[in-house]
């Protein structure tokens, strides 16, 4: 069978422009490697962040949100300062870095507390620079910063007593319940809840350099981390 000249020049060109095509997808997937070196994660978190992170939300239930790695600048900013090279340094020093954990008001997203889980890594002189860092900005900032220690299987309830001690602490020093009325409401009878309204009993907490002393709590603890200070001194 003759096969006519230009069909052969046909199939030359169809062939030239498979092995161009060819050649020039190989060059283009080797060029989206190198520009996108990217693999993903087996997981956000380790084993022991991921217990911890489980038994972390089931301590706050549903009176917080829980979020993990969450950039510091994002819950805390800086407030306006005359010299803007100090508001500069003062907002270098908070870029980069991150809470491991944060507990947010669950209707308006407010920072509740901060949560961290301290490894061990914490003696390494970088890690111990960035948590003292960390502590001073969220004292200024009146954000209880709870650091809970790592251990093999952390108990709901302990993890929520660390918190609420925190919160507590917190109150004491705020000038929130400075005012005459609230004061006397507090000390005379039995307040209510401020986050539920619910009816507050007297609890003890048993660890923590504040052991011994009194504090209001919420009757529906655990449900609710509701909490007062009593003016027992
Ligand atoms: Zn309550």
């Amino acid at each position: 069978m003759h096969v006519p000249l230009y069909l052969w020049a046909l199939i030359a060109i169809a062939f030239l422009a498979i092995v161009a095509g060819a050649i020039a997808l190989k060059a283009f997937s080797r060029r989206v490697g190198e520009s996108y070196p990217y693999k993903k994660r087996r997981s956000l978190f380790t084993e022991s962040e991921i217990s911890f992170l489980q038994t972390l939300e089931q301590a706050a239930g549903e009176d917080c949100r829980v979020y993990a790695k969450v950039r510091a600048d994002d819950v805390l900013s800086v407030r306006p300062l005359p010299d803007r090279k100090e508001w500069l340094g003062a907002w270098n020093r908070l870029r980069g870095k991150h809470f491991d954990f944060l507990l947010c008001d669950p209707g308006s997203f407010a920072p509740v507390a901060a949560v961290e889980l301290d490894d061990g890594s914490q003696d390494d002189p970088h890690r111990s620079v960035r948590d003292d860092f960390l502590e001073r900005a969220c004292m200024a900032a009146g954000l209880p910063l709870v650091r809970i220690p790592k251990e093999n299987r952390h108990s709901v309830s302990g993890v929520r007593q660390q918190i609420l001690e925190d919160l507590d602490e917190l109150d004491v020093d705020q000038p929130v319940a400075d005012s005459p009325g609230e004061e006397g409401r507090e000390t005379d009878s039995t307040p209510v809840c401020p986050k539920c309204s619910s009816v507050m009993v007297r609890r003890r907490i048993n660890k923590g350099p504040r052991t011994g002393r009194m504090y209001w709590s919420c009757s529906r603890f655990p449900r609710c981390l509701g909490a007062l200070p009593i003016n027992n001194s």
